[in-house]
């Protein structure tokens, strides 16, 4: 089945009591058994629910994996991962991170005993030379969040598989429809569903997807024993989202490279950060590890250099609205520094580039010229 029809049908099977094409929400937190210990399969919506089963499956067959698991957001998915260390272990990162998972790393698990490394991944020298007997997991994020930085998942996974370490990648930016990591080699997908999957800002949800079926046990024990899984109601919002993910991509592609290409000739601006653009330095890598276009996130920073001139464009956008998260059908802009990466310490900030005159833009699916005539007039004053 290709991508576009695995987005509407992949995994799922109509009701079978009453053939619904949906899946109905399953909005109940127990299930009655004929004999103790005799049942349909579900006991217990924690265990399992038909409704997030519906949507796990449909997870697994869009990014190509055995097993999807769906939580109550990607920060719980993430969670569920890092459940599978134990003090003692290392963790080599992507240094270019969505702010709450750096925040995860270096506030709840460095205290547990687990060190981190952050290092550039594209660097595969430091990355093997990082690498020793306690080494548990590789975490890497392409594109990453803000500065659009990519990663070669293939490369790593070579290093990754040769050592027996897990790999895991953020595909929150990406979506299965632009790239699939376990293809490339990685054990673990992680996903915000909040944003692309989901695609319309009303729900916080995550997923994990993998191949391996005994990794994909694990999990599933470390979600079911810690419980942070995702609502049937909530499960249904995500599974609805995904059935136009591919159309809703393919529109944010077309609407993201024309807003790069927009600011990379606009006398204001100073970087562009899109690796849909020629002159993002790995264009090349882009083209070979994404299919079908680069995803509708634009970062981009002012020839002023000033903060001031971020914020009077983010308090003069009318179409974007100036709002954290992505990946909704609406545009939304954002000042990483002050919102989405605050949680990261300022020197840090400045060292891997995240600067006050960063703006970053999620574009969304509307006309064209309304974002683009939205942008000129922001920029103008
Ligand atoms: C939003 C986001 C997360 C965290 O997901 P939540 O659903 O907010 O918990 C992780 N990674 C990336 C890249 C994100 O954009």
């Amino acid at each position: 089945m290709k991508f576009n029809t695995k987005a509407i049908h992949g995994g799922q099977h109509h009701d079978p009591s009453t053939g619904a094409v949906m899946p109905p929400v399953y909005q109940t937190s127990t299930f009655a058994q004929t004999s103790p210990g005799v049942h349909t399969g579900y006991e217990y919506s924690r265990a399992a629910n038909p409704t997030r089963t519906a949507l796990e499956n449909a997870l697994a067959s869009i990014e190509n994996g055995t097993r999807g698991l769906a939580f109550s957001s990607g920060l719980a998915a993430t969670d569920t991962v890092m459940k599978l260390l134990k003090p003692g272990d290392e963790v080599i990162a992507m240094d270019d991170l969505y702010g709450g998972t750096y925040r995860m790393f270096t506030r709840i698990y460095a205290d547990y005993g687990i060190t981190f490394h952050f290092v550039d991944l594209n660097d595969t020298e430091k990355l093997k030379a990082l690498i020793n007997d306690k080494t548990k997991l590789v975490w890497m994020e392409t594109p990453t969040n803000p500065l659009m930085k990519l990663a070669d998942i293939s490369a790593v996974a070579e290093i990754t598989k040769s050592k027996n370490i897990l790999f895991a990648v953020d595909n929150t930016f990406a979506t299965p429809y632009l790239q699939r990591p376990l293809d490339l080699g990685a054990d673990i997908v992680m996903h915000s569903a909040t944003k692309y999957l989901g695609g319309h800002s009303d729900v916080i949800a995550g997923a994990l997807v993998v191949r391996d079926e005994s990794l994909g046990e694990k999990l599933h024990f470390a979600q079911f024993a810690t419980g942070g899984t995702l609502g049937p109601q909530d499960s249904y919002l995500v599974l609805r989202g995904i059935k136009t993910l591919h159309i809703r991509m393919e529109r944010h592609c077309l609407n993201g490279q024309k807003v790069a290409e927009y600011l990379a000739q606009h006398p204001k601006v100073a970087t562009v950060f899109y690796p849909g653009l020629e002159s993002h330095p790995q264009h090349e890598l882009a083209k070979r590890q994404m299919q079908g276009g680069f995803g509708g996130m634009v970062s981009f920073t002012f020839k002023s250099g000033e903060k001031a001139d971020a914020i009077s464009f983010l308090e003069n956008v009318k179409v974007f609205t100036l709002a954290e998260s992505l990946g909704g059908v609406e545009s939304l802009a954002n000042h990483p520094a002050l919102m989405t990466h605050a949680s990261i310490p300022e020197p840090k900030r400045k060292e891997i580039g995240i600067t006050d005159d960063l703006v970053r833009l999620s574009v969304g699916i509307e006309d064209i010229d309304d974002l683009i005539e939205d942008i000129e007039t922001a920029l103008a004053p």
